[in-house]
């Protein structure tokens, strides 16, 4: 019997406008998708190949799987997901056969992304032997076996893309290689916007001045600190039995609570 984890066909409900900020790498990742379905005249009258594989790197909690997600949404794409960690604890043997059945499904499922998350733990320097060579090697000849793949996009993560092996990143493996870094003003009171948005926050809420002071923190830190605030709103509710709004007082208390994960060490 098997222990092989059935990885199945997810459909992402994100969309581009769930995600504040970093309006460039939505645009690039829409362009790797959209131009070989779109152009493919035009790729090959200038003799440009469409692009296999991407590359995603930058702190956790910055929107890699979120982009990811949402690129599948709105290009209509089918989507699988696997966790590099997840792969690596299976049995000798079956890691390599799980990751081929992966390549198999994508093909069948085109058009379609395959998101490897947390890529370093399958994919570092092969001389850092972790007994991850041969999945190292399965990853790379899956890449290579050209013609298949069209039409299925790799897209792969990783908060430390100094431990991966070089060999993934050559052309025509994850050759088009995007920073995703942490949320800068615009980015961060867009997150705040998106939040207020499915909450009933107090107009005195200065979403400008919370853009301010949550500097440094990550979208996921960000949305914490939005949960955070709408919890004490909840405990205002129950003490005193009335509804209540997510006020400023809320979220100073919240920002005194949420770490900076990216900035403090
Ligand atoms: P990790 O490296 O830890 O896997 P990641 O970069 O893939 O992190 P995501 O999983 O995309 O991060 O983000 C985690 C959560 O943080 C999201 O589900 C979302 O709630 C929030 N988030 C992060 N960035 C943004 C953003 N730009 N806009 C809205 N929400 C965000």
């Amino acid at each position: 019997p098997t222990a092989m984890r059935e990885v199945f066909l997810e459909t992402p409900k994100v969309r581009w406008s769930d995600i504040g900020g970093q309006h460039d790498i939505k645009k690039r990742l829409q362009q790797a998708v959209e131009r070989p379905l779109k152009y493919p005249q035009r790729m090959k009258r200038l003799n440009v190949k469409s692009k296999k594989g991407v590359l995603l790197y930058g702190p956790p909690g910055c929107s890699k799987t979120l982009m990811v997600k949402a690129l599948a949404t709105e290009a209509g794409l089918n989507f699988l997901a696997v966790k590099g960690a997840e792969i690596l604890s299976m049995y000798v043997g079956e890691s390599e056969r799980s990751l081929r059945e992966i390549f198999r499904k994508a093909r069948a499922a085109r058009p379609s992304i395959v998101f490897f998350d947390e890529i370093d733990a399958i994919a570092a320097r092969r001389s850092s032997s972790s007994g991850g060579v041969n999945l190292l090697t399965t990853l790379l000849n899956e890449m290579d076996g050209i013609e298949e793949l069209r039409n299925v996009l790799v897209i792969a993560a990783t908060n430390k893309p100094d431990v991966l092996d070089p060999a993934l990143m050559r052309p025509g493996r994850l050759d088009n290689i995007l920073y995703i870094g942490p949320p800068d003003f615009e980015a961060r009171r867009e997150i705040l916007r998106i939040w207020a948005n499915m909450s009933v926050v107090n107009p005195e809420v200065d979403l400008d001045k919370l853009a301010s002071l949550t500097e440094g923190h990550s979208g996921a830190e960000i949305v914490s600190i939005c949960e955070t605030a709408g919890d004490a709103a909840l405990d205002d509710e129950e003490e005193t039995q009335q509804e209540q709004d997510v006020q400023w007082k809320h979220f100073e208390y919240a920002l005194a609570q949420v770490r900076r994960q990216i900035t403090d060490t």
